[in-house]
């Protein structure tokens, strides 16, 4: 059932049923969802099935029994409500009817009296006059001495100024006949009027008064039905005061008054954090219900996987580990290996995962080593690794990272496999990375444990094979599967803006396939498969599970980690972007809002002069960036204080010169570039951008420039930047890269930084500077010459260097 999000804020009982599938559990975790702990029917128990997959299906079964019986209650219970509302609403307009229907008789029945009574005064005025006639000759009649207005004694011979006081005298009279009904109309009263029901335009009034008074006693006794009507009641980590009140089916003028019984004076457009929700919810006697995402998610398909529908998938591998012990060698030495034997031409393109074939079967291995990628990606929800492959060097054996590298796996609850590597070194001692080991509750085959070990080294590519034969051996243990033949979904491992291509995000797709010109939302960003490139650099039409592939037609680059969901509409991926874009901007409204507020009242009221320092940051991996963040946080004093307006991950873009020029703040690179067109706009716009490699640096700065202590320091400038067209191979020289200066001028004597995608993977010296076979101290822009850095080989087509010099110059900031 597809709903738009406005019709999901309608008060609409069948939105509520529609809601509750948010508690579907989410393949991935579905044995971690809770509720469903009553075990499923032990007839079902298929042949041959492993514990764990048992316990998996049997509490899915569970879930959807829970889910089936809790629907058909929620259906139950609609219907009860929808007939008591049919109820009440037949009786309204019953009442409604039968008291139009004596309003109506009764206006007839005075209709009647009027008639009667005005026949009847009119014959006593015939009478008066006959009388007044006779009055000539004889005593006033009777009649007259009943007169209030007792105008002349009855004795008294009737004059001619008497008469109009005897009219008079009737009209009174005929005005208390009708003073139940006010006199205000009466004086224009004709007979016509009484008759043709003249005062319709009064009934309407009055009418209109009724149906308020009963409108006012609906809203009241309503509030009353609505509270015994108890309501799942969905709480994001962020909501609108009268989104709230709107789920709640609550008025929104009661949700502000509770919020301020609360002590928070907040208005209906205002938003709260999630805790303050609940309290308000449950003080309304809903049940809360605390989704991290809004029901404009639900249009994505959260459905489980029936058993027969899945079919084995590859295993995602990550492989962790201490610095230096070879994690890239062996990454690279698989890759290579395989590329080789496999694949024609034998060019790999990086981006950021691959696939290899072993034997027939395909494994696909994260080409970004490390912990931090891993876990900003669980961080972010994205478990894509099935099997983590722990380097230890055998002449180093176990050490910190080594130990960081166990405890992710562990906590992630993925298997490991330790290759240990640098076996061909004589320092080797293979049984001490065993030995110590156990000391970190990892018991390897060799020490009759569970952990495979493998002895590899990756620079001689012994053991290789082997490594991989244990992957394989163990995916096949992890029995993993997924659904090709349903709409994708999949986790971001890497995503750049590129200048040629835009955005581009490399999708480890997780179950589903993935399908040119499918639409998808990303994270906070959405669009449409415009191209897929694997990691052969050919352009392929669809990925399945456990398949890395580019993804081009994105709105905007999202994070790694993003999860990637294919929807039916454009409107529904924009929906969904778009209100993940408001969440995450109220969410952090929500938790500075109050704080920012507090400092800037009590800054402004000890200091008028309080200053703000904006800065933008950008950095080429998300741990960088929090670290940043919190470090400029902490930075500030009672005249200034640091605001990071925006912090990303990436090259610097014009969007973000945009921002910057917009609140006048600088931008910090921290071992990332500008692209081109933001280095443009930042030098038309006097917008500073600053790059940096460390953070303390960095932090000194922005410290020094909080205080307005900024001196004369070393800066860099840049003075050229070169493309690297082709990579040669020279021997004793090594990788020599063929390069066009595309601007400035390539100075021998100058440091240099290999860019990839505008981040900075290098920085050094230069090895030579080569134009035509000579060596030259300068390369002018336009020219074509031959580079080689000291000490670093990984360069590759495509990459930038950039060529800069240190000069002393008097800081500045912003
Ligand atoms: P990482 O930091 O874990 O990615 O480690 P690298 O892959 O960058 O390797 C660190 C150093 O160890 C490099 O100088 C490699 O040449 C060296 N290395 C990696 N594997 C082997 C190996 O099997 N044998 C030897 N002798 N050296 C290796």
């Amino acid at each position: 059932m597809k709903q738009s999000f406005s019709h999901g804020r309608t008060k609409n009982v069948v939105v509520e049923t529609k809601r509750k599938r948010v508690v579907v559990p989410k393949p991935g975790a579905p044995s971690k969802s809770g509720g469903a702990s009553s075990g499923g029917d032990p007839s079902k128990r298929p042949a041959g099935l492993s514990e764990a997959e048992l316990e998996r299906r049997k509490k899915a079964l569970a879930a959807a029994k829970a889910r089936e019986s809790e629907e058909a209650e929620k259906r139950a219970a609609d219907e009860r409500a929808r007939e008591e509302e049919r109820n009440r609403r037949r009786a309204e307009v019953e009442a409604k009817e039968r008291e139009e229907r004596e309003r109506e008789e009764r206006a007839q029945a005075k209709a009647d009296e009027d008639k009667r009574r005005l026949e009847a005064e009119a014959a006593e005025k015939a009478a008066a006059a006959e009388a007044a006639a006779k009055a000539k000759a004889g005593p006033a009649p009777v009649e007259e001495k009943r007169g209030p207005a007792g105008g002349g004694s009855p004795n008294k011979p009737s004059s001619p100024p008497k008469r109009p006081e005897r009219e008079r005298d009737d009209r009174n009279r005929n005005n208390r006949g009708r003073g139940d009904d006010g006199g205000r109309r009466s004086g224009k009263l004709t007979l016509n009027q009484a008759l043709t029901g003249g005062d319709g335009r009064h009934r309407s009034v009055a009418a209109m008064k009724r149906k308020q008074e009963r409108m006012r006693q609906k809203a009241m006794g309503g509030a009353e039905n609505r509270e015994k009507v108890v309501r799942d009641v969905q709480v994001p980590e962020s909501i609108v005061v009268s989104e709230l009140a709107n789920r709640m089916a609550e008025r929104v003028a009661d949700v502000v008054k509770a919020l301020m019984n609360n002590g928070m004076m907040l208005t209906q457009n205002q938003s709260i954090d999630a805790d303050t929700a609940e309290l308000i919810v449950e003080e309304f006697g809903h049940r809360v219900q605390r989704v991290s995402d809004a029901d404009v998610e639900d249009v994505i398909d959260t459905v489980e996987d029936a058993d027969d529908d899945l079919i084995a998938r590859p295993p995602v591998i990550t492989v962790m580990g201490h610095v230096d012990h070879g994690k890239t060698s062996v990454l690279d030495a698989i890759r290579n290996a395989k590329v080789v034997s496999g694949e024609a031409g034998g060019i790999t393109q990086h981006i950021g995962a691959y696939q290899v074939d072993q034997g027939g079967d395909l494994l696909t291995f994260l080409d970004t080593p490390g912990h931090a990628a891993f876990t900003s990606m669980r961080a972010r929800g994205a478990q894509v690794t099935d099997i983590v492959v722990l380097v230890v060097a055998a002449d180093d054996a176990v050490m910190p990272q080594t130990i960081e590298a166990i405890n992710h796996a562990k906590a992630a609850e993925v298997p490991m496999i330790v290759a240990i590597n640098k076996i061909d070194l004589p320092a080797a001692q293979p049984d001490k990375v065993r030995t110590d080991l156990l000391q970190h509750e990892v018991m390897v085959e060799k020490m009759s444990g569970e952990v495979q070990d493998v002895e590899v080294s990756a620079i001689k590519g012994t053991g290789l094979n082997e490594l991989l034969e244990a992957i394989a051996l163990q995916a096949e243990i992890l029995e993993l599967k997924a659904n090709p033949n349903r709409a994708a979904s999949g986790a971001v491992i890497e995503a750049q803006l590129d200048v040629g291509r835009g955005p581009v995000a490399t999708v480890l797709v997780q179950n589903g396939t993935l399908k040119q010109g499918d639409i998808f939302v990303v994270g906070e960003q959405w669009g449409k498969v415009r191209a897929l490139v694997n990691d052969k650099g050919d352009r392929v039409k669809e990925a399945g599970p456990s398949v890395p592939v580019e993804v081009l037609g994105l709105n905007g680059t999202p994070e790694a980690g993003d999860v990637l969901n294919v929807v039916d509409t454009e409107a529904q991926a924009r929906e969904i972007a778009e209100y993940r874009q408001d969440a995450a901007k109220d969410k952090r409204a929500a938790a500075g809002a109050a704080t920012t507020l507090e400092q800037l009242m009590a800054n402004a009221k000890a200091d008028e002069t309080v200053a703000e320092l904006p800065i933008l940051v950008k950095a080429d991996v998300q741990g960088s960036a929090e670290a940043i963040v919190q470090a400029m946080e902490k930075i500030g004093n009672d005249e200034v204080r640091v605001r990071v307006l925006h912090s990303g991950v990436g090259a610097i873009t014009e969007s973000d010169i945009g921002l910057a020029e917009a609140s006048r703040a600088p931008v910090f690179g921290f071992n990332v570039r500008a692209n081109a067109p933001a280095r443009n706009s930042a030098n038309q716009k006097g917008v500073e951008i600053r790059y940096y490699s460390v953070i303390y640096d960095l932090v000194d700065d922005v410290k020094a420039a909080a205080s307005g202590l900024l001196s004369a320091e070393v800066r860099e400038n840049f003075i050229g930047y070169a493309q690297i067209k082709e990579v040669f191979r020279v021997t004793k020289v090594g990788n020599v890269a063929g390069c066009l200066v595309t601007e400035g001028v390539a100075r021998r004597s100058a440091g240099v930084r290999l860019l990839r995608d505008n981040v900075v993977i290098h920085e050094g010296t230069l090895k030579t500077l080569k134009r035509f076979k000579d060596e030259v101290p300068e390369v002018q822009s336009g020219q074509e010459c031959g580079m080689a850095f000291e000490n670093y080989d990984d360069i590759r087509q495509g990459d930038v260097i950039e060529i800069f010099e240190r000069e002393e110059v008097e800081r500045t900031l912003a």
